[in-house]
């Protein structure tokens, strides 16, 4: 929603490494166990994926990164990466939701296989269940999305991820939000806090 709304790719390392593991490419065959454990995969692997893409056309006038950096050290490589290119982070924004909802979340997720569509069983259900509304495509249930491996993944947001709130912080770039609500208003507080105009209004 919000690249559709500020006209920037999305860049989901996430994705990313799904795709790789999919087309078993030699990154996605090392990949595959960190991600099945809900560990981080090592960091050249990721920074790897990330350069390529930054190089795609679509991503010469601006992104959105998801889920990268996710770590002190890839938010250096990330730095070096973007003063190569002449480019700059212009905002860091942290979706703070509580950790009982994001298990309820993430454990009744669907994802579409073709197109990377997100629905939810109670909260966001397709109009047929097991197909994707957009495309058509089959939805399944990622196999880190089960309750055992998202709350180990919590750990480790917590033990590597969360050091970047005051690393941002320190760099002025961070903005805190609201997580907790229907999706369109946490969109609109989003861009209230990275200065989309028509944001600003609905927050206002
Ligand atoms: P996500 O789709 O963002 O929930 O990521 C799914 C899994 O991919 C994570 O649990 C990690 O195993 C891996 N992953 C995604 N992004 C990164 C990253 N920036 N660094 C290391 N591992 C990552």
């Amino acid at each position: 929603m919000l690249g559709e709304r500020i006209h920037a790719p999305q860049i989901a390392s996430g994705d990313l490494l799904r795709e790789a593991v999919r087309d078993n490419t030699p990154v996605g065959i090392q990949a595959r166990s960190y991600m099945d454990k809900g560990s981080l995969v090592p960091d050249e692997l990721v920074l790897k994926l990330i350069d390529a893409r930054l190089d795609q056309p679509d991503a010469k006038s601006g992104f959105i990164l998801d889920g990268f950096p996710r770590s002190v050290p890839q938010a250096e490589a990330l730095a070096g990466m973007l003063k190569d290119r002449g480019e700059r982070i212009s905002k860091v924004v942290a979706i703070n939701v509580p950790e009982d909802e994001l298990v309820k979340r993430i454990s009744g997720r669907r994802t579409c296989r073709n197109c990377n569509e997100m629905y939810h069983v109670v909260f966001d259900p397709p109009a047929k269940p097991g197909i994707c509304n957009k495309c058509g495509g089959e939805l399944y249930q990622r196999e880190d999305d089960d309750e055992a491996t998202v709350r180990h993944r919590l750990q480790v947001y917590n033990n590597a991820t969360k050091p970047l709130l005051d690393y941002y912080g320190k760099a002025g770039l961070l903005s805190q939000v609201d997580g907790v609500g229907p999706s369109e208003e946490v969109l609109h507080r989003i861009l209230a806090k990275i200065g989309d105009g028509a944001g600003a209004k609905a927050a206002s």
